[in-house]
C-alpha cells in the first residue's frame, strides 16, 4: 500500500450540492463509505484531486415507504450495510437484500460501506487489486495504465468482474434506481445501470449520482434468498453470487427470478427462466435451472480460484437455493 496522498475534501449537505461540486472539478470522484475507494487510492489505482464527500446528505440516509402506486420501499443511497441488513420491512420482504447486506465484508466495513458504493463498486481482477509496484512490475494492464490484459492477452476487452453483493439481490425484485446530475433527475431500471465491460461498467453519465434505489412491493407469497461462494468465511468478496427469488401457485412456479454476481463484468439475470412457470420444481427443473445458470456465466481468471470452478459452483448455488426456497 502505498501512503494516502493529498486531496481536497468537500462535504456538502445536499446532492444538488454534490454534483455541482463534482461536476465543477473533472479529477473529482464521490466518496461514501470509502471501504473500496480508498483501498483503491492507496494502491495508486484511484488519484483524485478531490473528493466529494456523501456522508453528511442527510436526505439520502433514509428507508421510506413510496406512497401511491403499488407502494414499495425507497432505500437512499447513503444508508449503510449494517442498517439496510438489520432493517425489519426488509427481512421480512426481501430477503434477499438483507442476507446480501450481511454477507459483504465485515462488521466494520457494512457498519461504513453504504448501498451506493456497493452498487457502484468497480470491478475486480487478480492483475487489478494489486499494489502499485506489483502491478508496475507487470507492466499494468488494460484496465489502468497498460495495453494488454493478462487474462485474454490477444484482445481488447476487459473481463475483470462485477463483485458486489447486494446488486444481484436487487435485480431480482426488478430495483429501479434514481439519478440527478447535471443535466437533471432520471429514474432508470438498476439492470440498465451496468455495461458488461469489465473497463467500464457504469452506465452513470458525467458526474451522475445515485441517490436512492426504488424496490416495488412483492407479491404476496414470495420468497427469496442470496449465497455466495468466498475463499474464506467472513470478510470475502464471493468468487460467485447467486439471488433468487421465487414465487409457487398451488406447488407451481408463479413467477421466478435469478441473479448472479462475481461472475460476469457486470451482475447478470437468468434468461429463458419463463419456460419454468406453470411447472413444479422437480428435480428435472432444478438440474435444467443449474445448466442455465452454468451455460450464462462467463468467469474468467480474474481470481485465483479457477473459472471452470466458479461456473460448477454458481449453477450449484442456484439450484440449492431454489430447491430450499421452493419447498419453503
Ligand atoms: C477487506 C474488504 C472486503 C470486502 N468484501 C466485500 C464483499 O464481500 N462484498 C462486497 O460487495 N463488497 C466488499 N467490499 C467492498 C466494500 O466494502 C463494499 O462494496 C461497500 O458497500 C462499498 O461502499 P462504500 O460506501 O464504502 O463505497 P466507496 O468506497 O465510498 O465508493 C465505491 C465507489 O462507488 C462510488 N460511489 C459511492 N457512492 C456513490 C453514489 N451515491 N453515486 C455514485 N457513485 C458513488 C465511488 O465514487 C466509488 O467509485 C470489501 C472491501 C474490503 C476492504
Ligand atoms: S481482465 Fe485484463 S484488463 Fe481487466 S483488469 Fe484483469 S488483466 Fe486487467
Amino acid at each position: 500500500m502505498e501512503n494516502m496522498p493529498a486531496f481536497r475534501l468537500h462535504r456538502p449537505e445536499t446532492a444538488a450540492e454534490a454534483v455541482r461540486l463534482k461536476t465543477s472539478d473533472a479529477r473529482s470522484r464521490y466518496l461514501a463509505g470509502g471501504t473500496d475507494m480508498i483501498v483503491n487510492v492507496r494502491r495508486g489505482i484511484e488519484a483524485p484531486e478531490t473528493m466529494i464527500d456523501l456522508t453528511a446528505i442527510a436526505a439520502i440516509t433514509e428507508i421510506s415507504e413510496i406512497s401511491g402506486g403499488d407502494g414499495g420501499l425507497r432505500i437512499g443511497a447513503g444508508v449503510k450495510l449494517s442498517d439496510l441488513a438489520a432493517h425489519a420491512d426488509l427481512r421480512r420482504d426481501y430477503p434477499a437484500i438483507t442476507q446480501a447486506a450481511a454477507s459483504v465484508a465485515g462488521p466494520t466495513h457494512r457498519r461504513y460501506g453504504t448501498i451506493g458504493g456497493n452498487l457502484c463498486l468497480d470491478t475486480r481482477c487478480l492483475f487489478y487489486n494489486q499494489s502499485q509496484w506489483w502491478r508496475e512490475s507487470n507492466n499494468f494492464c488494460l484496465k489502468h495504465k497498460g495495453d494488454v490484459c493478462h487474462v485474454a492477452p490477444g484482445g481488447k476487452r476487459c473481463f475483470a468482474a462485477f463483485s458486489g453483493d447486494v446488486a444481484p439481490a436487487m435485480l431480482v425484485y426488478g430495483a429501479e434506481v434514481d439519478l440527478k446530475g447535471p443535466n437533471g433527475a432520471r429514474t432508470i431500471p438498476l439492470v440498465d445501470l451496468y455495461r458488461d465491460d469489465g473497463m467500464d461498467h457504469l452506465a452513470l453519465e458525467a458526474d451522475e449520482l445515485l441517490v436512492s434505489i426504488r424496490l416495488p412491493k412483492p407479491v404476496a407469497g414470495t420468497v427469496s434468498g442470496y449465497e455466495k461462494s468466498r475463499i474464506r468465511g467472513s470478510i470475502d468478496f464471493p468468487l460467485a453470487g447467486c439471488a433468487v427469488r421465487v414465487t409457487m401457485d398451488d406447488g407451481k412456479v408463479a413467477d421466478i427470478a435469478i441473479a448472479l454476481t462475481a461472475v460476469n463484468p457486470s451482475p447478470h439475470i437468468v434468461t429463458g427462466l419463463d419456460d419454468f412457470v406453470g411447472r413444479p420444481l422437480d428435480d428435472d427443473a432444478l438440474d435444467k435451472i443449474r445448466e442455465m445458470v452454468r451455460s450464462q456465466a462467463k468467469p474468467m481468471l480474474t481470481t485465483t480460484v479457477r473459472p471452470w470452478y466458479r461456473r460448477r459452483v454458481v449453477g450449484a448455488l442456484a439450484r440449492r437455493l431454489t430447491a430450499k426456497l421452493a419447498g419453503a
